[in-house]
């Protein structure tokens, strides 16, 4: 999508774009394409389908909650900083820390901040399956987008959840996964306070977002060992 399209659509979704967010898109767009050629980013590399798909994307997570008060959010899996780092640009005031498990991607993402001059934002190189374990009950906020199904995504973040707070996963296709994950939710002592489904513009593909609140502390059995959900996710 082209200038006008991109700050039209934001605006239906009550975003306002300025010259501030544009360079910084931009800059981080170029950073992007250019790292993509050494190490592997992503797979959508056309402008207009950056601008679509990640970053509009991205931004759609403020659909599921107000972004504008000083929250804490954590993104797991962010891998080229999908949505976190796009939601800092938006959203400065929200305090970022962006954890994946591929160091490359790390780097990059640390010098994506550092070239936009980004504050309250750090990057973690780390499984979530580690850090789920040593940061219990941090984030006001957690997301995660196109990393693993529901039911094994929610014993990864839910632990790292403030009581009270949310795990709003981005989804493409959701019905089997929600029904699937119902006993991880209850274990984990969540529920589903919204499903918001939408389609991204111009291309209509269908999108979710789960909106899981925290209800009580997660019990230290969870997460389990990495082999364990893996072979048997709750
Ligand atoms: N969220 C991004 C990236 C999705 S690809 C986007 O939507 O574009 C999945 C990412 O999750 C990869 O970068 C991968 O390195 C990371 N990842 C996969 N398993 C992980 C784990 N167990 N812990 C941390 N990161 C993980």
């Amino acid at each position: 999508m082209n200038r006008e399209l991109f700050s039209e659509k934001l605006k239906k979704i009550n975003i306002e774009l300025n010259s501030d967010i544009e360079e910084k898109l931009e800059k981080y767009y170029e950073l992007l394409v250019s790292w993509n050629n050494k190490i592997n980013l992503t797979s959508i590399t056309e402008k207009e389908d950056v601008y679509l798909k990640h970053f509009y994307d991205s931004v759609t997570l403020s659909k599921a909650i107000d972004l504008n008060k000083e929250l804490t959010l954590c993104d797991i899996g962010t891998g080229a900083g999908f949505p976190g780092l796009v939601l800092k640009i938006f959203f400065p005031n929200l305090r970022i820390t962006l954890v994946d498990a591929l160091e490359k991607r790390v780097v990059f993402l640390k010098e994506v901040i550092k070239e936009l001059d980004l504050k309250n934002i750090e990057v973690i190189h780390d499984r979530a399956e580690l850090f789920s374990k040593n940061h219990r009950e941090e984030f006001d906020v957690v997301t995660s987008r196109a990393v693993a199904k529901l039911n094994i995504l929610n014993e990864l973040c839910i632990p790292l959840v403030k009581v009270n707070g949310y795990f709003i996963p981005m989804k493409a296709t959701v019905e089997e996964e929600l029904e699937l994950s119902k006993n991880s939710l209850n274990l984990l002592n969540s529920k589903i306070e919204e499903v918001i489904s939408f389609k991204l513009p111009i291309e209509n593909s269908v999108r979710n977002l789960v909106k899981i609140k925290k209800i009580s502390k997660t019990s230290t059995k969870y997460p389990r060992n990495f082999d364990k959900i893996k072979k048997n996710p709750l």
